[in-house]
Protein backbone atom coordinates (compact mmCIF):
# COMPACT_ATOMS: atom_id res chain seq x y z
CA UNK A 1 0.00 0.00 0.00
CA UNK A 2 1.51 3.17 -0.88
CA UNK A 3 0.91 6.09 1.43
CA UNK A 4 -1.40 7.95 -1.98
CA UNK A 5 -0.13 11.33 -1.48
CA UNK A 6 0.22 10.94 -5.42
CA UNK A 7 -2.79 9.10 -5.75
CA UNK A 8 -4.82 12.20 -7.52
CA UNK A 9 -2.60 12.28 -9.88
CA UNK A 10 -3.94 8.82 -11.74
CA UNK A 11 -1.05 7.68 -13.72
CA UNK A 12 1.94 9.44 -12.03
CA UNK A 13 4.53 7.31 -11.75
CA UNK A 14 7.01 9.11 -9.12
CA UNK A 15 10.50 8.35 -9.68
CA UNK A 16 12.73 7.92 -7.13
CA UNK A 17 15.04 11.23 -7.64
CA UNK A 18 11.55 13.39 -6.93
CA UNK A 19 10.57 13.55 -10.43
CA UNK A 20 6.85 13.26 -11.47
CA UNK A 21 6.74 11.05 -15.01
CA UNK A 22 3.19 11.04 -16.21
CA UNK A 23 1.57 13.97 -14.64
CA UNK A 24 -2.39 14.42 -15.75
CA UNK A 25 -2.41 17.56 -17.63
CA UNK A 26 -5.62 19.35 -15.46
CA UNK A 27 -4.11 18.58 -12.60
CA UNK A 28 -0.57 20.05 -12.66
CA UNK A 29 -0.94 23.23 -11.51
CA UNK A 30 -2.54 22.09 -8.17
CA UNK A 31 0.00 19.29 -7.97
CA UNK A 32 2.41 21.33 -5.39
CA UNK A 33 -0.11 22.45 -3.53
CA UNK A 34 -2.53 19.30 -3.02
CA UNK A 35 1.13 17.40 -2.32
CA UNK A 36 1.50 19.91 0.31
CA UNK A 37 -1.88 19.79 2.06
CA UNK A 38 -1.32 15.73 1.97
CA UNK A 39 2.35 15.76 3.13
CA UNK A 40 1.69 18.32 5.93
CA UNK A 41 -0.78 16.00 7.39
CA UNK A 42 1.28 13.26 7.22
CA UNK A 43 3.79 14.72 8.61
CA UNK A 44 1.58 15.29 12.12
CA UNK A 45 0.57 12.01 11.82
CA UNK A 46 4.61 10.51 12.30
CA UNK A 47 5.73 13.45 13.77
CA UNK A 48 7.19 11.39 16.14
CA UNK A 49 8.60 9.44 13.85
CA UNK A 50 11.80 9.65 12.18
CA UNK A 51 11.31 8.69 8.86
CA UNK A 52 15.50 8.47 7.28
CA UNK A 53 16.13 5.91 10.38
CA UNK A 54 13.00 4.10 9.88
CA UNK A 55 13.90 4.09 5.98
CA UNK A 56 17.74 2.42 7.29
CA UNK A 57 16.15 0.10 9.79
CA UNK A 58 13.89 -0.93 6.66
CA UNK A 59 16.92 -1.79 4.53
CA UNK A 60 18.27 -3.14 7.20
CA UNK A 61 15.51 -5.72 7.85
CA UNK A 62 15.30 -6.59 3.76
CA UNK A 63 19.47 -7.18 4.20
CA UNK A 64 18.39 -9.97 6.85
CA UNK A 65 15.20 -11.16 5.21
CA UNK A 66 17.37 -11.64 1.77
CA UNK A 67 19.52 -13.80 3.90
CA UNK A 68 17.52 -16.47 5.00
CA UNK A 69 15.42 -16.48 1.63
CA UNK A 70 18.49 -17.20 0.13
CA UNK A 71 19.32 -19.75 2.41
CA UNK A 72 16.73 -21.45 1.93
CA UNK A 73 17.09 -21.20 -2.25
CA UNK A 74 20.53 -22.76 -1.65
CA UNK A 75 19.22 -25.29 0.42
CA UNK A 76 16.78 -26.26 -2.81
CA UNK A 77 19.34 -26.13 -5.13
CA UNK A 78 21.15 -28.35 -3.58
CA UNK A 79 18.56 -31.17 -2.00
CA UNK A 80 15.97 -30.94 -4.97
CA UNK A 81 13.49 -29.97 -2.88
CA UNK A 82 12.37 -28.36 0.90
CA UNK A 83 10.91 -29.93 3.55
CA UNK A 84 7.28 -28.70 4.69
CA UNK A 85 8.20 -26.50 7.33
CA UNK A 86 10.82 -24.95 4.95
CA UNK A 87 8.34 -24.15 1.96
CA UNK A 88 6.16 -22.62 4.51
CA UNK A 89 9.33 -20.50 6.08
CA UNK A 90 9.98 -19.64 2.71
CA UNK A 91 6.54 -18.32 1.85
CA UNK A 92 6.51 -16.42 5.10
CA UNK A 93 9.42 -14.65 3.96
CA UNK A 94 8.37 -13.68 0.88
CA UNK A 95 5.50 -11.87 2.26
CA UNK A 96 7.48 -10.20 5.07
CA UNK A 97 9.77 -8.93 2.15
CA UNK A 98 7.04 -7.85 0.02
CA UNK A 99 5.69 -6.06 2.99
CA UNK A 100 8.75 -4.34 3.39
CA UNK A 101 9.58 -3.24 0.06
CA UNK A 102 6.12 -1.14 0.28
CA UNK A 103 7.33 0.29 3.48
CA UNK A 104 10.40 1.75 1.85
CA UNK A 105 8.80 2.81 -1.32
CA UNK A 106 6.59 4.71 1.46
CA UNK A 107 9.27 6.83 2.76
CA UNK A 108 10.25 7.37 -0.55
CA UNK A 109 7.33 9.10 -1.56
CA UNK A 110 7.44 10.49 1.68
CA UNK A 111 11.00 12.21 0.60
CA UNK A 112 9.65 13.35 -2.52
CA UNK A 113 6.47 14.81 -1.04
CA UNK A 114 8.94 16.51 1.58
CA UNK A 115 11.39 17.84 -1.15
CA UNK A 116 7.99 19.05 -3.46
CA UNK A 117 6.68 20.93 0.22
CA UNK A 118 10.46 22.68 0.82
CA UNK A 119 11.50 23.75 -2.63
CA UNK A 120 7.98 24.39 -4.51
CA UNK A 121 9.37 27.42 -6.16
CA UNK A 122 11.82 25.52 -7.62
CA UNK A 123 9.72 22.62 -9.32
CA UNK A 124 7.37 23.56 -12.55
CA UNK A 125 6.16 20.94 -15.21
CA UNK A 126 7.83 20.78 -18.39
CA UNK A 127 8.14 19.61 -22.02
CA UNK A 128 11.08 16.63 -22.40
CA UNK A 129 12.95 17.88 -25.10
CA UNK A 130 12.73 15.73 -28.19
CA UNK A 131 16.42 15.64 -29.57
CA UNK A 132 17.95 16.04 -25.83
CA UNK A 133 15.57 14.14 -23.27
CA UNK A 134 17.86 14.46 -20.34
CA UNK A 135 15.67 14.77 -17.18
CA UNK A 136 14.01 11.25 -18.38
CA UNK A 137 17.95 9.93 -19.27
CA UNK A 138 19.15 11.18 -16.17
CA UNK A 139 16.19 8.49 -14.92
CA UNK A 140 18.06 5.86 -16.58
CA UNK A 141 17.44 2.27 -14.60
CA UNK A 142 16.18 3.96 -11.57
CA UNK A 143 13.64 2.44 -9.49
CA UNK A 144 10.01 4.16 -10.08
CA UNK A 145 7.67 3.95 -7.16
CA UNK A 146 4.37 2.69 -9.34
CA UNK A 147 5.09 1.81 -12.56
CA UNK A 148 4.92 -2.28 -12.67
CA UNK A 149 5.04 -4.09 -16.32
CA UNK A 150 1.51 -5.35 -16.95
CA UNK A 151 2.78 -8.48 -18.20
CA UNK A 152 4.52 -9.58 -14.39
CA UNK A 153 3.75 -6.87 -12.34
CA UNK A 154 7.63 -6.47 -12.20
CA UNK A 155 8.87 -2.89 -11.66
CA UNK A 156 10.07 -0.74 -15.02
CA UNK A 157 12.40 1.64 -15.85
CA UNK A 158 13.22 3.79 -18.38
CA UNK A 159 15.86 2.30 -20.76
CA UNK A 160 17.45 3.25 -24.32
CA UNK A 161 19.62 0.87 -26.36
CA UNK A 162 23.10 0.61 -24.56
CA UNK A 163 24.75 0.98 -27.70
CA UNK A 164 23.36 4.63 -28.33
CA UNK A 165 25.36 7.51 -27.27
CA UNK A 166 23.28 9.83 -27.37
CA UNK A 167 19.45 9.03 -27.33
CA UNK A 168 16.39 11.24 -28.55
CA UNK A 169 13.44 10.90 -26.62
CA UNK A 170 12.23 8.35 -29.63
CA UNK A 171 15.13 5.78 -28.45
CA UNK A 172 13.59 5.74 -24.97
CA UNK A 173 11.43 2.84 -23.52
CA UNK A 174 10.25 1.57 -20.28
CA UNK A 175 11.59 -1.49 -19.57
CA UNK A 176 10.46 -4.61 -17.60
CA UNK A 177 13.20 -5.56 -14.51
CA UNK A 178 12.32 -9.26 -15.02
CA UNK A 179 14.23 -8.77 -18.63
CA UNK A 180 17.66 -9.23 -16.88
CA UNK A 181 16.42 -12.72 -14.92
CA UNK A 182 18.81 -15.57 -16.10
CA UNK A 183 15.93 -17.56 -15.47
CA UNK A 184 12.90 -15.91 -17.16
CA UNK A 185 12.22 -17.97 -20.87
CA UNK A 186 9.57 -15.17 -21.91
CA UNK A 187 10.84 -12.01 -22.03
CA UNK A 188 8.33 -9.38 -21.52
CA UNK A 189 7.74 -6.78 -24.03
CA UNK A 190 8.90 -3.25 -23.70
CA UNK A 191 6.20 -0.45 -23.61
CA UNK A 192 6.53 3.16 -25.52
CA UNK A 193 6.55 6.16 -23.51
CA UNK A 194 3.12 7.68 -23.08
CA UNK A 195 2.39 11.70 -24.84
CA UNK A 196 2.01 12.09 -21.16
CA UNK A 197 5.54 10.49 -19.89
CA UNK A 198 7.15 13.18 -22.19
CA UNK A 199 5.59 16.07 -19.83
CA UNK A 200 7.53 16.07 -16.17
CA UNK A 201 7.33 17.16 -13.24
CA UNK A 202 10.68 17.79 -11.24
CA UNK A 203 12.85 20.44 -9.86
CA UNK A 204 14.44 21.48 -13.50
CA UNK A 205 17.35 24.01 -11.54
CA UNK A 206 20.26 21.86 -13.20
CA UNK A 207 22.65 24.09 -14.68
CA UNK A 208 24.00 22.59 -17.82
CA UNK A 209 21.40 20.46 -19.07
CA UNK A 210 19.99 22.56 -21.70
CA UNK A 211 23.35 21.67 -23.26
CA UNK A 212 23.07 19.15 -26.13
CA UNK A 213 24.13 15.46 -25.51
CA UNK A 214 26.66 15.41 -27.61
CA UNK A 215 27.83 18.82 -25.74
CA UNK A 216 27.39 17.33 -22.66
CA UNK A 217 29.38 13.82 -23.82
CA UNK A 218 32.65 16.35 -24.99
CA UNK A 219 32.43 17.90 -21.54
CA UNK A 220 32.69 14.88 -19.46
CA UNK A 221 34.98 12.95 -22.00
CA UNK A 222 37.32 15.95 -21.27
CA UNK A 223 36.93 15.83 -17.18
CA UNK A 224 37.29 12.34 -17.18
CA UNK A 225 39.82 12.16 -14.33
CA UNK A 226 38.61 14.72 -12.29
CA UNK A 227 35.14 12.85 -12.03
CA UNK A 228 36.88 9.26 -11.72
CA UNK A 229 39.08 11.08 -8.97
CA UNK A 230 35.29 12.57 -7.55
CA UNK A 231 33.78 9.10 -7.52
CA UNK A 232 36.86 6.92 -6.48
CA UNK A 233 35.97 7.02 -2.53
CA UNK A 234 32.33 5.75 -3.60
CA UNK A 235 32.85 3.27 -5.16
CA UNK A 236 30.84 0.08 -3.77
CA UNK A 237 28.44 2.50 -1.82
CA UNK A 238 25.19 1.93 -2.00
CA UNK A 239 22.15 4.76 -3.28
CA UNK A 240 18.28 4.37 -2.86
CA UNK A 241 17.59 5.75 -6.14
CA UNK A 242 18.88 2.60 -7.30
CA UNK A 243 17.47 -0.66 -5.85
CA UNK A 244 17.16 -3.99 -6.92
CA UNK A 245 13.94 -5.26 -8.45
CA UNK A 246 13.79 -8.71 -6.94
CA UNK A 247 16.24 -8.12 -3.40
CA UNK A 248 15.05 -4.32 -3.36
CA UNK A 249 18.45 -3.81 -1.82
CA UNK A 250 20.74 -0.98 -2.52
CA UNK A 251 22.74 -0.91 -5.54
CA UNK A 252 26.72 -0.57 -5.04
CA UNK A 253 28.42 1.91 -7.15
CA UNK A 254 30.97 -0.16 -8.98
CA UNK A 255 33.68 0.34 -11.56
CA UNK A 256 34.31 -1.86 -15.00
CA UNK A 257 37.66 -3.14 -15.56
CA UNK A 258 38.35 -2.24 -19.37
CA UNK A 259 36.35 0.54 -19.99
CA UNK A 260 36.31 2.34 -22.78
CA UNK A 261 36.39 5.79 -20.95
CA UNK A 262 34.56 7.69 -18.55
CA UNK A 263 30.88 7.15 -20.11
CA UNK A 264 31.70 3.43 -20.45
CA UNK A 265 33.48 3.12 -16.79
CA UNK A 266 30.40 3.27 -13.72
CA UNK A 267 27.38 0.92 -13.51
CA UNK A 268 25.30 -0.21 -10.37
CA UNK A 269 24.83 -3.67 -9.10
CA UNK A 270 22.97 -5.47 -6.40
CA UNK A 271 25.23 -6.79 -3.65
CA UNK A 272 22.77 -10.10 -3.93
CA UNK A 273 22.49 -10.65 -7.98
CA UNK A 274 23.72 -9.91 -11.35
CA UNK A 275 20.91 -6.85 -11.81
CA UNK A 276 22.80 -3.98 -12.94
CA UNK A 277 22.46 -0.26 -14.16
CA UNK A 278 25.01 0.75 -16.56
CA UNK A 279 26.42 4.49 -16.45
CA UNK A 280 26.02 5.81 -19.86
CA UNK A 281 25.41 9.32 -20.65
CA UNK A 282 26.53 12.55 -18.52
CA UNK A 283 22.52 12.66 -17.10
CA UNK A 284 23.45 9.63 -15.23
CA UNK A 285 26.62 10.37 -14.20
CA UNK A 286 25.31 13.76 -13.06
CA UNK A 287 22.49 11.67 -10.91
CA UNK A 288 25.47 9.66 -9.10
CA UNK A 289 27.71 12.20 -8.58
CA UNK A 290 25.12 14.11 -7.09
CA UNK A 291 23.76 10.94 -5.12
CA UNK A 292 27.37 10.16 -4.21
CA UNK A 293 29.22 13.16 -3.67
CA UNK A 294 26.32 15.90 -3.21
CA UNK A 295 27.21 18.24 -5.94
CA UNK A 296 26.48 17.33 -9.85
CA UNK A 297 28.49 17.17 -12.81
CA UNK A 298 28.65 21.42 -12.83
ZN1 LIG B 1 7.46 -7.95 -17.14
ZN1 LIG C 1 19.26 -8.44 -6.49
Amino acid sequence: MALGIFKDFVNSAVAACKTIVNVVHDVSSTLTKVVRVKFRELKKKYSDIDIQKEKENRFDELKNINDQIIDLERKYTRDGKLTENDMYKLHELQIKREKLKNKVDNAKEYEAAQDIDENEDKYEKKKVDEENPNELIRLGGQMFLNKKCKYCQSPMSIRWKTSIKSPTLNDLFWGCSSFFMENKKVKCPPEKLSKQDKEIFSNFNREGFDLSSEKLNRIVLSSEQFIKKRLQYSINDVTDNYLCPIHHERMQLKQKKNAEDILDLHFLKCPRCEQMVKIKTPAQLDSILTDFTDKGLF
